[in-house]
């Protein structure tokens, strides 16, 4: 590593830690200066898979290193395909030379399959997707070892942060605020109102590459406005959260919720013992609600957050992080605090 690149590392990192990091880069043929990752890097100097994670994502940080994404066959290993963005992973079919197969990536396979790599700025790739890789003898032992759910452990780490996991096209955007126009309109009967509500949940939630919602999921006592579930990148959850899924429920009364207004969405999340429960309303949450929901919390440990409407509307107009703003809720609820945490600059 260039001596300017080490000493801004100093900081973070222990010496022993750089100088063994520096050998390793320094050993790499130029293909495999593309194809780095914390498994190999922790296998090769013998520290931690999250020190290296770190050690990784502080190099991007600095300019030393681009961070992409590498989806391998879930057979053989092989790279597939490789983007620069989360975004670009979609469920599709990619062809594997090694296996001669084609591989029908879809929700159970897609995210546990992505290792994240980290590559030496100034090495060019060698190919163009991925498939050209395949000519090089030396592939599969380059990310072989790679262990599976590589990605969800970025995520944990931040390595992959909210920014990465959730950002508005052009085309989701302006189909955000058309949607939100829908709601603002007088309708005839709230029953329509309601699934317009329930329909810019579904659309924003399916923004995020790693959330998948419905509104089509029904128990046998309940329908559930909006049930978004986590997709296998994160077994460990996120937010703090283990269930791999949470549900929404939308009020599309015009005027503030009252009363009961918790409790259908309370025995939902009780019934499927569920963590996080999200209420989506037309109108601003009652004044009871930061106390019982923190009530709530302490008492059977779920998180109950609320956005209304002028909120999201910001929110969408502003491309404001929907991750961000569900974890700075979470921790607010969590911490009690009587202020919004971005006030505080803790977002
Ligand atoms: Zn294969």
């Amino acid at each position: 590593m260039f001596f300017s690149h080490l000493s801004k590392l100093e900081t973070q990192f222990s010496l022993t830690m750089l100088e063994k990091s520096d050998q390793y880069l320094a050993s790499l043929t130029p293909t495999a200066a593309t194809l780095i990752t914390a498994s190999k890097l922790s296998l090769a100097i013998g520290e931690s898979y999250p020190t290296c994670f770190e050690f990784l994502k502080a190099c991007v940080d600095i300019g030393f290193m681009i961070k992409n994404y590498a989806l391998l066959c879930p057979e053989c290993r092989t790279i597939t395909r490789i983007v620069s963005s989360l975004n670009d992973l979609e469920i599709d079919n990619e062809y594997c030379h090694r296996c001669d197969e084609v591989i029908c990536y879809d929700e159970t396979n897609l995210a546990d399959n992505v290792v994240v790599i980290f590559s030496i700025k100034d090495i060019t790739f060698p190919f163009v997707n991925g498939q050209q890789l395949v000519q090089m003898s030396t592939e599969v032992e380059l990310l072989a070892t790679c262990p599976r759910g590589d990605l969800s452990e970025a995520i944990r780490l931040r390595v992959v942060g909210f920014d990465e996991l959730f950002s508005y096209t052009d085309e989701n955007h302006t189909k955000l605020l058309q949607l939100i126009a829908e709601i603002k309109q007088p309708k005839n009967t709230t029953t329509a109102v309601g699934a317009t509500l329930e329909e810019f949940c579904t659309y924003l939630f399916n923004i995020c590459p790693i959330f998948r919602a419905t509104r089509k999921l029904r128990t046998k006592t309940n329908q559930i406005d909006t049930f978004v579930r986590i997709t296998s990148a994160l077994p460990d959850g996120l937010f703090g959260i283990k269930t791999n899924f949470f549900a929404i429920e939308c009020k599309n009364e015009s005027t503030p919720p009252k009363g009961e207004y918790l409790n259908k969405l309370h025995s939902i999340l009780r019934a499927m013992s569920a963590e996080l429960g999200i209420i989506v309303s037309k109108k601003a949450p009652p004044n009871t609600f930061p106390v019982l929901a923190h009530d709530m919390f302490l008492k059977d440990g779920m998180c109950f957050i609320w956005f209304d409407l002028d909120e999201l509307e910001k929110m969408v107009n502003r491309k404001h992080n929907l991750l961000s703003l569900m974890d700075q809720k979470i921790l607010g609820l969590k911490t009690n605090s009587t202020r919004p945490l971005s006030e505080l600059g803790l977002y």
